[in-house]
């Protein structure tokens, strides 16, 4: 049986591995890939899709998304964590131990489970978004937005996700306009300034997209309508990202621990889940804070909760040791 077995290979999973490792605990981490659902858990998670970061304290120049994972996966091997490039992809949390089915069906058992799957980005729901998805249609600018040289595009959202993706598409793009659907962004206000006084960037206010245009192969267009007197027009571009927030991953976790309303993981206090031995940490249950640092923060402060309660069964003799 395993001592602790972390789903998530984020900053968040990572940072448990570490703690994790250095308590001996030895800690499988899942990394991440397609689950029987057809959800993605990203390995490494959404720092993968993150061009750079800059307010990761210790990298006063910055550091890209997918090095400070792999540094930190790492520093998790060095301590003895094992990484498995495969999936969770069914749990029961009935009893004990715990039970968990990987993605080629084996069940394995674990003393404890820290759930670190993180959240993916938010789709509009209209038809024609999937229709051009990766023909025009993206959530993610750093991974497309070298497609997409000297076109117009459009941003969708006016969090700091939209200002950071609209800012990072100047690169490339011959114009970024950003559609939003209120006339006031809840971005913070040094990224919306950095966005705003950019000459590449200007602003669609109280719009929304109505439908995506295309040639059946890519997108040529948006057909915008106004949130105020609604007004229909059309606006000419080659592609259009979403940036209007996150779904966390908790699907195979919904009838074994509980969520909040908002579908996060609901935290008894500190790292523990409703389930016994069951602890999450980072964006998986964190729809306020979500960055590198706050979920590498509760993925330490997860393996510090596991590692308690291993020392506890481990000194009643329900885990194999001193018992
Ligand atoms: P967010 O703050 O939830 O913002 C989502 C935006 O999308 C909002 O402006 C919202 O509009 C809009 N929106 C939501 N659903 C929509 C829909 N169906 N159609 C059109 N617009 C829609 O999400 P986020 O920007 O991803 O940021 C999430 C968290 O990560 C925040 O705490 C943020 O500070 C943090 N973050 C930080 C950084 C950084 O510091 N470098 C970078 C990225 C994200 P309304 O405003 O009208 O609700």
């Amino acid at each position: 049986m395993h001592k602790v077995v972390i789903i998530g290979s984020g900053p968040a999973g990572q940072t448990a591995a570490i703690y994790a490792g250095r308590a001996r605990l030895e800690p499988v981490v899942f990394e991440g890939g397609f689950l029987s659902t057809g959800d993605l858990m990203t390995t490494g998670g959404q720092l993968m899709i993150t061009s750079e970061v800059e307010n990761f304290p210790g990298f006063p120049q910055g550091v890209t998304g997918p090095e400070l994972v792999e540094r930190c996966r790492e520093q998790a091997k060095r301590f003895g964590a094992v990484h498995r490039e495969d999936v969770i992809d069914e749990v029961d949390f009935s009893g004990f131990p715990l039970r968990l089915k990987t993605g080629n069906g084996d069940w394995l058992e674990t003393a404890t489970v820290i759930i670190a799957t993180g959240a993916n980005a938010k789709w509009m729901g209209i038809e024609s978004e999937q229709r051009y998805l990766n023909r025009g249609v993206s959530a993610c600018a750093t991974c497309d937005g070298a497609f997409y040289k000297d076109v117009h595009v459009l941003v969708v959202g006016g969090g700091d996700s939209a200002m950071e993706e609209a800012t990072f598409l100047t690169r490339y793009a011959s114009h970024v306009t950003l559609v939003h659907r209120r006339d006031q962004f809840r971005a913070s206000k040094i990224m919306v300034d950095r966005a705003l006084k950019h000459p590449k960037i200007s602003v669609a206010y109280n719009a929304v997209i109505d439908e995506i245009l295309g040639d059946d192969k890519k997108v040529t267009a948006a057909r915008l309508r106004s949130s105020v007197d609604g007004s229909v027009r059309e606006v000419a571009c080659g592609a259009v990202f979403m940036a209007i927030g996150h779904d966390p991953n908790t699907k195979i976790f919904r009838d074994h621990v509980e969520l909040r309303p908002d579908g996060y993981i609901k935290l008894n206090g500190w790292t523990q889940t409703s389930a016994k031995g069951v602890f999450a940490a980072g964006d998986v249950a964190d729809s306020r804070y979500r960055q590198a640092i706050s979920a590498a923060g509760m993925g330490c402060m997860a393996a510090i909760d596991a590692e308690k309660l291993v020392e506890e069964y481990e000194a009643t003799g329900v885990l194999g040791g001193h018992g």
